[in-house]
């Protein structure tokens, strides 16, 4: 394929990949809150109380996004990804002033960016489009486990069920070892979870992390599980050391473990390939 016409696919993602970020920032922001809306009705409900009509129940489309300190409902104008943020409000909102987080256009810009990575890895090809589904989730996975400690069911499993129609036609792995893969990364982590609760009496994480690698097991299949559980194990605790030692962060404040898996996830999917041929090379 000619490099110029990659370069436009690249492009057209990338450009994709900023709209879909600013939707990942909205996803990111509401899918916690609604779950907690639901959580709490159920309870109410439980308690035999009459559920409370008094709010609107939140959903990913309504309402408008508003100004967290003002309530000024943002316009079409201010919500074109990255542009808004740098030329037209400069960080700051239009009616009140107050700074807007630079969270925002960081999502939209990773977004592009691995986006248009994803297309001119994979050139114009079945891959890329299950490519672009699995780093959208990702990334938003990972800025919600970060916010939250939490990694939302209605991401993870709808992922997993995805990872394997996509290997029906063995897209990124064959479905044998897709399947092995969703069963071996659950168990991978469950077994630890539970031996190290067993040896410690505390819990290191949680079971959407569970979720999340037997995810990454239907996507890319079993093959690369011992990969992504090195990768995200070392960088979690590169990062975890030189946040206790550099930030003071307590010892015993949780560091989510997701963004970790969801980053050696992202490795895998690219470079998964050559780094196990590499690893096997080194060792016949
Ligand atoms: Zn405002």
């Amino acid at each position: 394929m000619l490099p110029e016409t990659l370069g436009g696919l690249a492009a057209a993602a990338g450009l994709l990949g900023l709209c879909v970020g600013s939707f990942l920032n909205v996803v990111i922001h509401r899918l916690p809150r609604m779950m907690e809306q639901e959580w709490q009705a159920q309870c109410s409900e439980l308690r035999g109380e009459a559920a409370s009509s008094a709010a609107e129940p939140l959903s990913l489309a309504k309402p408008r996004s508003r100004c967290p300190a003002c309530g000024h409902q943002i316009s079409a104008l201010e919500n074109i990804p990255l542009i808004s943020y740098l030329l037209i409000l400069k960080g700051k909102c239009s009616a009140c002033g107050t700074p807007i987080s630079s969270r925002y256009p960081i999502i939209e810009a990773l977004t592009g960016l691995v986006s248009a990575y994803a297309a001119w890895h994979f050139g114009p090809t079945v891959q890329t489009m299950g490519a672009l589904f699995l780093v959208w989730a990702l990334i938003a996975l990972s800025a919600i486990d970060l916010d939250t400690q939490l990694l939302p069911d209605s991401i993870t499993l709808p992922l997993l069920w995805l990872g394997l129609l996509f290997n029906l036609w063995g897209v990124y792995a064959d479905l044998s070892t897709a399947v092995v893969g969703a069963m071996a990364g659950y168990l991978a982590l469950w077994s630890v979870f539970w031996l190290f609760k067993l040896a410690t009496g505390k819990e290191g994480m949680g079971y959407g992390d569970f979720k999340l690698l037997a995810a990454l097991g239907a996507w890319l299949g079993w093959q690369m599980l011992p990969a992504i559980i090195l990768l995200s194990s070392v960088v979690g605790a590169v990062v975890g050391v030189s946040l206790i030692v550099v930030a003071r962060h307590g010892r015993n404040i949780p560091i989510p473990f997701g963004p970790y898996l969801a980053a050696a996830g992202a490795i895998a999917l690219f470079w998964g390939n050559d780094i196990t041929q590499a690893y096997l090379g080194t060792i016949g």
